[in-house]
């Protein structure tokens, strides 16, 4: 045997990967930038080092998006098919501050003449399915002995979605399933880790939703995120 190449692969995957994920976004602030505020506020997420571009990720965590790309983009349409389901897809919602509307984004040449100017966040949300919204994640966190809190991020982050989805589709939507792939899911830490998925079916109550779109718009209000530019 002559081995002929033995190279790392790992950033050449992940950035072709990531190539693909890039679509026409809503150019308004991102839900995403607002948790991060939050996040750094309770005191659960570093500051990004750098300026938090591409170019300034390590090779790792290039990897461990690569993964969750996978499994959140590609998976779900797998496990569509099998579920014998109606994949809506992936679908951008944007509220508009200043007209308190939702609208997705698809329709964005016509929207952004209307909302050019105005305060919009925008949320991306993977899928909807079966009516309810469906949340496919990946972790390397524990997940044997893990529950939905030991996960705030995605939380807040479906519960945003319930309330744009509710107000898009002009019913109240308040049901969220959780498709978790758990790449070192039993036993983090083990010497042999097994992977493992698990389902959570999520509700919440339309007052929870409520409180929590408060607490959103107080706090992109307060640090004054409607000025930031998204950054990833
Ligand atoms: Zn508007």
């Amino acid at each position: 045997m002559q081995i002929l190449a033995d190279d790392d692969w790992t950033t050449f995957f992940s950035e072709s990967l990531a190539r693909d994920k890039d679509h026409i976004r809503w150019p308004g602030l991102h839900l995403g930038t607002v948790l991060d505020s939050i996040e750094q506020d309770l005191g659960t997420k570093k500051p990004p080092k750098g300026d938090g571009s591409r170019d300034q990720w390590d090779t790792t965590r290039h990897s461990y998006i690569a993964g969750g790309f996978i499994w959140e983009h590609i998976v779900e349409q797998v496990m569509a098919s099998q579920l014998d389901a109606t994949d809506e897809g992936s679908i951008e919602l944007v509220w508009c501050a200043d007209c308190d509307v939702v609208f997705a984004s698809d329709t964005i040449g016509v929207q952004w003449d209307l909302h050019g100017a105005h305060r919009t966040l925008a949320g991306n949300l993977d899928g909807t399915m079966l009516g309810d919204l469906v949340e496919y994640k990946a972790t390397w966190k524990r997940l044997m002995h893990s529950g939905p809190t030991d996960f705030r991020r995605w939380i807040m982050q479906v519960k945003a979605y319930l309330w744009l989805l509710s107000r898009y589709k002009n019913e109240i939507r308040t049901i969220v399933d959780f498709y978790i792939w758990g790449v070192a899911g039993d036993s983090y830490g083990s010497k042999t880790p097994k992977p493992m998925v698990r389902h959570w079916k999520l509700q919440f109550s339309p007052e929870e939703l409520d409180a929590h779109w408060r607490m959103i718009e107080s706090q992109t209000n307060q640090r004054e995120l409607w000025r930031v530019k998204e950054s990833s």
